[in-house]
């Protein structure tokens, strides 16, 4: 992992790319047939992202990357479960991606699902209730520090899911509990902006 860049180094680099993406500077870099073929010989992305499967949030198109460059989990609500921990100590240990970018967005539709909870989804299935579920905590933190501000609510929810579910991650994964610290993975929580273009990061102070 030592002749790679440094996770907060990556960082930097994506967050600079992403700017570019907001700013309509985006170079659609490395998707040529050329960079398919090197690539066919195997893959070493430079990060993980957690995203949501919302249409309006493709990582590889706002962080302004091709082909092979980031390793993608996404899932409605940026749910972390066992199938995603599993993913993500895939990336860090056989693909050595030190940066792991745990991803939410503004007018996420599965954290406004969770918020609504059932009475507005009456015929819920088992299987959305699940990710509904696993945004609850998240939304019962919002709803006690917005004071009843509904757009409030909906941007703390959206921010808390993120640092909960990066949290998850260690919580349920030794391998990524030792790998964060002795700093060669960085998991950073973060959501993006639709109206802007833009990622930020979630300071965890
Ligand atoms: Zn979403």
């Amino acid at each position: 992992m030592s002749t790679r860049h440094s996770p907060k180094q990556v960082l930097d680099a994506l967050l600079a790319a992403n700017r570019r993406f907001a700013e309509g500077q985006a170079r659609h870099p490395r998707q040529s047939p050329r960079r398919r073929a090197e690539l066919a010989q195997g893959q070493t992305p430079r990060a993980t992202v957690i995203g949501c499967a919302d249409s309006r949030v493709p990582p590889e198109l706002i962080f302004d990357q091709g082909l092979g460059d980031l390793f993608v989990v996404r899932v409605a609500g940026n749910v972390v479960d066992e199938a995603v921990v599993g993913s993500v100590e895939y990336a860090v240990t056989a693909l050595e991606t030190g940066l792991v970018i745990v991803l939410g967005h503004a007018d996420c539709g599965a954290v406004k699902v969770a918020l609504e909870g059932r009475r507005h989804h009456r015929f819920v299935s088992f299987s959305l209730s699940s990710i509904a579920t696993a945004i609850q905590p998240a939304v019962d933190r919002a709803r006690l520090e917005a004071n009843g501000d509904s757009a409030r609510v909906m941007e703390l929810a959206v921010r808390y899911n993120a640092l909960i579910m990066a949290q998850r991650l260690t919580e349920r994964s030794s391998i990524l509990q030792t790998l964060v610290r002795t700093g060669q993975v960085l998991i950073v929580p973060a959501v993006y902006v639709l109206e802007t273009g833009l990622v930020e990061p979630i300071d965890q102070g």
